[in-house]
Formats: structure tokens, sequence, C-alpha cells
């Protein structure tokens, strides 16, 4: 007789292994939800439904910087802080670089070492296929898991290039920025959008000789601040030194991203934040959705390339090349 492979839960395992915190259960959702196989995906989103009551729980923070900033030295030891008050911490990663470089560089076991032997820490590496698009809806489902499975603080970590800290960014309750010491002309190197959706600015490695720089970039950072509006009346974003290394400056930290939750939930801005993150949320998917059918539609793929050398040719409008093929999917306008 022929062995096959051990089979996959069913919908309820997984489920009531979740709900229990079961941390192997949440790997193997994990890896459900980030199939490309299309059964794998309709379980996937059976899933998440059933595990929607128990979602939105945790305080969801981003995390961004250079590599080489500190982040998973900081990770690391915030980590281990908060699971020393009681807390249970998931580390994923946004990482829509790492199927190009061939791994990821971020929410690496081996870069957070204590926090990976912590019962009550859970680290995912950044999903390697897809888009950004892709892998940031993943992150989100990911993200949603994490919460049903108990972890009251998720960590969501990228690097500091392109474009992912503005996703990133888009579905956290707070996005701290890390940024190194540096000399006068420490500004130039950080993108001002970066800045713009900061809600706290830390500046790390604040230890040893580089104590005095560290300060004197928090103070350049604080009057560049000031310069721009914030994003809400409510809040400032702080400038911070910190050593993650040394473990410096990571409780005030934590208290500010407390104060944070605190002064957004009685203004109303915490819960408005999170709707407005569930329809962009929901938007992403939509726009996914259509773009699949649309590619797996046999009449467009039939129809698309002749349009094209059409429109190339000068003798068809894009806009009526697009309401040709929007017409074959049968979702034109009437
Ligand atoms: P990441 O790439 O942003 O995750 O950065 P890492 O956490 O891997 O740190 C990069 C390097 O900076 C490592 O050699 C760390 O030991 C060092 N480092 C990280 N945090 C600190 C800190 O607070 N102080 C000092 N002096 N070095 C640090």
């Amino acid at each position: 007789m022929q062995r096959s492979a051990p089979a996959a839960p069913k919908l309820d395992a997984y489920v009531s292994g979740i709900l229990a915190g079961d941390r192997a259960m949440l790997a193997r959702a994990i890896t459900l939800v980030e199939s490309t196989k299309p059964e794998h995906s309709a379980q996937a989103q059976q899933l998440l439904q059933e595990l929607l009551p128990a979602t939105g729980k945790a305080l969801r923070i981003g995390i961004t910087g250079v590599p080489g900033v500190g982040k998973s030295t900081t990770i690391d030891q915030l980590g281990m802080n908060l699971i020393a008050e009681g807390h249970r911490v998931a580390v994923l990663a946004v990482d829509p670089t790492s199927r190009r470089t061939g791994g990821s560089i971020l929410g690496d076991k081996t870069r957070m070492s204590r926090l990976a032997q912590e019962r009550n820490a859970f680290i995912r590496p950044s999903p390697t296929s897809g888009t950004l698009g892709g892998v940031t809806r993943k992150t989100r489902e990911t993200m949603a898991l994490a919460e049903a499975a108990g972890f009251d603080v998720v960590i969501v970590e990228t690097v500091g290039v392109g474009q992912s800290e503005i996703a990133v960014a888009d579905m956290v309750d707070f996005f701290l920025v890390l940024l190194l010491p540096g000399g006068g002309d420490d500004l130039q190197g950080i993108k001002k959008g970066i800045i713009e959706i900061a809600d706290m600015i830390a500046i790390n490695k604040a230890d040893g000789d580089n104590v005095p720089r560290a300060k004197s970039a928090a103070n350049e950072y604080r009057a560049a601040l000031q310069i721009l509006t914030p994003h809400t009346a409510t809040w400032s974003p702080p400038v911070l030194t910190i050593s993650g290394h040394e473990n410096k400056g990571l409780e005030e930290l934590w208290e500010k991203i407390i104060e944070h939750r605190e002064k957004m939930t009685s203004s109303g801005e915490f819960a408005q934040r999170r709707q407005r993150q569930a329809v962009a949320w929901m938007q992403d998917m939509l726009n996914d959705r259509v773009m699949a059918s649309l590619k797996a539609n046999a009449k467009v793929a039939e129809r698309l390339p002749i349009v094209e050398a059409e429109v190339r040719a000068g003798r068809l409008l894009p806009t009526l090349a697009v309401d040709e093929i929007v017409g074959l999917l049968g979702i034109g306008e009437n």
C-alpha cells in the first residue's frame, strides 16, 4: 500500500488549535494562507472568517529602518521586555524583495535569537512570493491569525527601502521609524515621506560614544517634525534616543506607544484608523480579485494582445480598449 502524505488538518482542527494558542497550528495556518493553490485559498478564507470574532485584540506596531539600524536587536529586546510583563508577542515581516534576493533578511529567527526561544513569542519571516500587494495581503491575514492565537502585541517589521513601509503603516496602529545617529547631514538620508507617516522616531544605538551624536540627531528631527503638520491634532510624534543593544529607552518607548493608544482611543481615532484600514484591505483584495479574473479569462487572453496592438498603432483609444476588455468580463458599467 502506498503511503500518502499526512492529511492536512480540517477546518475545525485549525480553528480550535489556533484559538488554543497552538503555535504549530498557527504556523500551518499561515502556510495555508500563503499558499497559491486555489483549494488552499478557499479554505484559508473560510478559516479567517471563522476566526474573525477572535481577531482585532492586539496592539499592532510597525517598525521600519534601513538594514543595520538595529531592528532585530531592538525587537528582540523589546519583545523580551514585553514577555517579562506577561505579553505574547508575534513578529511578522514584510519584505517584497526577499523573492529576488532568494531569502528573507527580515523576520529571520536567527536575528532574534532570544525571542525565538520563547514560547510566548512567534516569529514569522516575510512571505516570499508575489508583489508588494500580495505580500501585504498575506501579512494582514497572518496578523489576524496571530491575534486569534492570543498574541496581544503584533510587530510588523519592514526594511526602510521602497514602498513597503507605506503598506505596513497602513496595517498597524502605531508606526515606529528607527534611525541612526549621524552627522548634520542626516536629514538628507531619510525620505520625508517616512517622517510624515511616523508616529514616533527613535534614534537607535544611543550608547557609548554615540550618545552626543544621537542626542543632536534627535534635536534635528524634532525641529524637522515641527515644520511638518502632524497628521492628527491628538498626537505629535515624539523623538526618542534608545539603545536596543543596551536595553536603554525601551521602557519609555513602550510607554509612548501605550500613551498613543490611550489618546487615540479616547478621541475615536484609534477605531477610525482601523476602519479605514479594513476598507483599504477590502479594496486591495478587490483589485487583486478583479485582476486575477481578468488574467484567467480566456476571451480576455485572446483579445488583449490584439487590442494592445491596436492601441500601440494609434488606431484605438486606450479608453475604448479598456471598455472592450472590461466588457468581456461582464463587469462593465451596465
Ligand atoms: P537590522 O538590520 O536593522 O535588523 O539591524 P541589527 O539588529 O541586525 O543590527 C545591526 C548591527 O548593529 C549589529 O551589529 C548590531 O549588533 C548593531 N546594533 C544593533 N542595535 C544596536 C545598539 O543599540 N547599539 C549599538 N552600539 N549597536 C547596535
